[in-house]
This record gives structure tokens, sequence and C-alpha cells, in this order.
């Protein structure tokens, strides 16, 4: 398993790799564009070719992008769906040209709206961006389930995923808080392997590509999405490490999103202690 964090990209996309080797990483995860704006841009040749150049001389294996969090693919506002689909289909380029493993995705938000209605809106922007696009895949993220969602469960990711009906690009991100949260209590034996099993059934082999490993502020079945620190919330060491030990999940990248000592993200430090909680036995 490739253990890693979520990192700043500031100053360009090389300096993430720099800021993934001080933090003992082996795969980061970094924002394509500023989280609080809509306006992108792709990356320049010296920005790909100083990514490229540092992540060849790092034990820094792979990177995945985060799309940002203002997307809503699956709004019933058709300006708000145009915007998103553009800042995906610039987030799946920019993975691109990275050589980025793929773009993580929440698969948006049906408000007030339809659930079944939604998740069609959010397959026809997703399929869109994908169509502008090639050579990045595409991580639906598991969500916490809060104020509608989408991908609160594994029906629901395996209903996304048929409506964007792009069999191959498209994966399953994995978050073990967010999993908690909606109501999958990963603490008890066999459910964590139950779950995959099914979104291998519905999905298909293969189907999860990438892991967020976060502890739970906010009790199981909340729909509350409050990371914390490993082994200091309500998964607890016990329920961090059903996750990792999945069997068919060993080789993916599994990144850290958690607020740190110091609301810094994580530390070298929490990355040693994942890959200390992957080496303990069951
Ligand atoms: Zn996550
Ligand atoms: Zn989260």
């Amino acid at each position: 398993m490739l253990f890693g964090a979520h990192v700043s990209p500031a100053g360009g996309p090389a300096n993430a790799v720099h800021r993934g080797e001080e933090r003992h990483c082996e795969a980061i995860q970094i924002f394509n564009q500023s989280p609080r704006a809509w306006r992108g841009r792709l990356y320049t040749d010296e920005e790909v070719a100083a990514f490229r150049a540092a992540l060849a001389a790092s034990p820094v294996k792979a990177c995945v992008i985060h799309a940002i969090y203002l997307l809503n693919c699956a709004s019933e506002d058709p300006e708000i769906r145009n915007k998103s689909r553009e800042a995906l289909t610039l987030a799946l380029q920019a993975g691109a040209e990275l050589g980025a493993l793929g773009v993580v995705l929440h698969p948006g938000s049906a408000k007030q709206s339809d659930p079944a209605k939604a998740i069609r809106r959010a397959g026809e922007t997703i399929r869109a961006a994908l169509a502008q696009s090639e050579g990045c895949e595409l991580h639906l993220e598991n969500t916490a389930g809060a104020g509608g969602t989408l991908g609160r469960s594994v029906e629901e990711l395996a209903a996304l995923h048929e409506a964007i009906g792009v069999e191959q690009r498209v994966g399953i991100c994995l978050d073990s808080c967010h999993l908690f949260a909606s109501g999958y209590d990963l603490r008890r034996p066999g459910v964590m392997s139950a779950l995959h099993r099914d979104l291998e059934r519905l999905i298909g082999r293969g189907a999860v590509r990438s892991l967020h490993l976060n502890d739970s502020q906010a009790p199981l079945g909340s729909n509350r999405d409050r990371h914390a620190n490993l082994g200091a919330g309500e998964l607890g060491v016990e329920g961090l490490r059903n996750f990792v030990h999945e069997r068919g999940l060993q080789r993916l990248p599994c990144i850290l999103e958690t607020p740190g000592a110091r609301r810094e993200g994580a530390s070298a430090a929490e990355v040693d202690l994942a890959r200390k909680i992957h080496a303990q036995a069951r």
C-alpha cells in the first residue's frame, strides 16, 4: 500500500512532491486549483517537467488530484453543472499532464431534489467531462451522506457509476471516515470485506482505485464529515486496521486527509503511524 497525505502544491506541483517526501509519503494528493475559486488553468510545460523530474527522483511513487469542493455535477442549476463540467474537465486534463493516477471527485449533491434524477444529472455531467479529456481516471469518492450528498452507500456509488456509463476509466475512492459516518461500522470484523465484495459485484473487479484514511470525530451513522487524526476518533485503530487490511486493495494509494496536530495536515509521524497500523496483525 502506498501511504501518503494530502499536501499543498503552493509554488508549483513539484513542491508538492517535496512536501510529500518531508512527510514520508509514497503517494500524494493535491488540489489542481485553488479550492475557493472556480477559475483554474492547466500547468505550464515547465511545471510539468519539474513535477515529473521531482517524482522520478523521489520515494513518492504516485499522485492523485482531488477536484475542488465547489463542484456539484448533480446540481439542478444548469449554470452550476456547466461550471462543474468545465472544472472537472480541467482537473482531468491536469491529471493527464502530471501522469496522476486519477482525479478524486465528490459525486455531487441532490440538495432538495429527487436523488434518482440527481444521479442522472451527475452521470451526464461527468460523462461529458470524460469525453473532453483523456488519459486520466476518475475516482468517485463515497460521502458521509450529509445534506443530500450522493455516494453515501455502495448501491448509490454503483448507480452513479452506471449513470456515467464509462466503464474502465471510472473507479471508486473509499474514505474510511465517510464510510463510518454513513453507517458502515468498520470496527466490526467483516464489514469492510462485505462492502468491498458488494462493490466488486456491482461495479466490477478492481472497482476501488484509491483510499482515504481518516479517523472520524463524528459517531457511526451521523452523516457528518469530520476528519480526526488516526486513532483519535470514533473509528479508532481497530476500525482503521480493518480498512487497510482489506485484501485486494494492497497496491493502492492510501492518502491521509487528517487535520494534524496543528491543523497543518498529516505529519511524517502520522504517515508512519498509518504504516504501523497496517503492519499490525489482526
Ligand atoms: Zn476523502
Ligand atoms: Zn471528508
